[in-house]
């Protein structure tokens, strides 16, 4: 019989009924360090004291209007983003792909505008994840999620990571702009190097293409920066943002240049719940802490803990971890064993993590953890990884 929630997940056998900061407390009581964060949502850890108030606060003054209206809270929103970024204007919505959906339109929109609706193709990566909307299955080019789902939506073209000369050779007189992650998460936390993002910048203003970042993982402080771009030194004309804007409250945006989004007038795109009160009170409540004077010294500070902590992890536990990767609070241990059975190891002894592409384990604390939680958590990992190497020494002596 099928699930009363439509099974489209491969759900752990626990449920949580509160959370405190990097804590979810189980129905049964027991208490996880959370390393996965709702997948790089909850950035400011559960229960902050800042994002409870400020929702409760607007829960009793107003939910929604709808795009109809001015939006004072977006509007401020919009201006503190664009203060803080290379963008002008600010498109919000409610989730990931649908923020990437918008930069797709921008950027075939861009190109119409100039009197080129020929161009219209988009370049993507292999390991990219871009959503799960037809067009954003079609842009990660994934082929587990686009299987048995009609034909791929046309206009994404997908090369391989780091190959350069198949990425210029895949620019065509069709192609509008370059999509990318700075680091793919979904992906296996692969970093795309300084160098490459600078050369893709270059390649895209050679060629009049659009560059469109997904930041919907890597941004809002997650690598130490704003955003991931910035340790590159260069700026997209798009950029997708999600995750960790809301602080575990469902948002998403689109940030651009005012020269990308020319072509995106009243009437070209939309949507109903985009921008909500809610939404934007959370987002700005997101917005005081992370762009609050130290905060994201913090954030690269405890990385750099964490990421010594890992290396020596790693170092101590050969047959389990191959080795460290990821950058700021975005790291990933790429294991030697299933990377799920070194995830149900932790989740065992405590600790929750998220799995990724490449056999990865992902490990994306709130950027509010303390050093002393990075130390408990570091015992859990410990505690995991000996469970592990007991499991292959018993197998080994069978
Ligand atoms: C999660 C993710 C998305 C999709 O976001 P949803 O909110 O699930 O639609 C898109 N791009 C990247 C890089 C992501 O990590």
């Amino acid at each position: 019989m099928i699930t009363p929630i439509l099974p489209t997940y491969a759900r752990a056998d626990v449920a949580f009924e509160r959370g405190e900061g990097p804590w979810l407390i189980a129905t049964t009581g027991e208490r996880y360090l959370d390393f996965g964060s709702g997948i790089a949502v909850n950035s400011l850890g559960h229960s902050h004291p800042h994002l409870v108030k400020t929702l409760q606060d607007q829960a009793a003054k107003l939910w929604h209007t709808s795009n109809l209206y001015q939006m004072p809270d977006g509007k401020r929103l919009a201006e503190r983003l664009i203060a803080n970024t290379f963008a002008d204007t600010v498109f919000f919505c409610n989730s990931g792909a649908e923020a990437n959906e918008a930069a797709i339109k921008m950027a075939r929109k861009y190109h119409s505008a100039h009197g080129h609706s020929e161009r219209f193709r988009i370049i993507t990566f292999e390991g990219a994840f871009h959503g799960r909307t037809l067009a954003t299955i079609a842009a990660g080019g994934q082929k587990k999620y686009l299987e048995g789902f009609g034909p791929k939506v046309d206009g994404f073209d997908q090369v391989p990571f780091g190959d350069h000369d198949a990425l210029k050779a895949a620019i065509g007189p069709e192609t509008a702009a370059i999509m990318i992650e700075p680091i793919q998460g979904e992906g296996g936390l692969r970093s795309v190097p300084h160098q490459c993002l600078r050369g893709l910048r270059a390649l895209c203003d050679e060629h009049g293409l659009l560059l469109i970042m997904d930041e919907v993982q890597t941004g809002v402080g997650r690598t130490g920066k704003l955003f991931a771009h910035e340790w590159s030194g260069i700026a997209p004309d798009i950029m997708s943002i999600a995750k960790g804007i809301g602080g575990g409250f469902p948002m998403g945006a689109c940030l651009a240049t005012e020269a990308a989004a020319v072509g995106m007038t009243a009437g070209t795109h939309g949507t109903t719940f985009g921008g909500n009160p809610l939404a934007m009170a959370v987002g700005n409540a997101v917005l005081d802490v992370v762009l609050a004077d130290g905060f994201l010294d913090h954030v690269n500070k405890t990385a750099l803990s964490f990421k010594q902590k890992l290396a020596a992890f790693a170092d101590g536990h050969p047959k389990v971890i191959e080795g460290v990767r990821g950058e700021g609070l975005l790291i990933g241990v790429k294991c030697r064993v299933p990377n799920t059975e070194f995830q149900a190891a932790a989740r065992k002894a405590g600790l929750l993590s998220v799995g990724a592409g490449d056999n990865v384990v992902r490990l994306i604390p709130p950027l509010t953890i303390t050093e002393a939680e990075l130390t408990e958590a570091m015992a859990r990992l410990e505690q995991a990884a000996a469970a592990v190497e007991a499991d292959l020494s018993r197998a080994a002596a069978e």
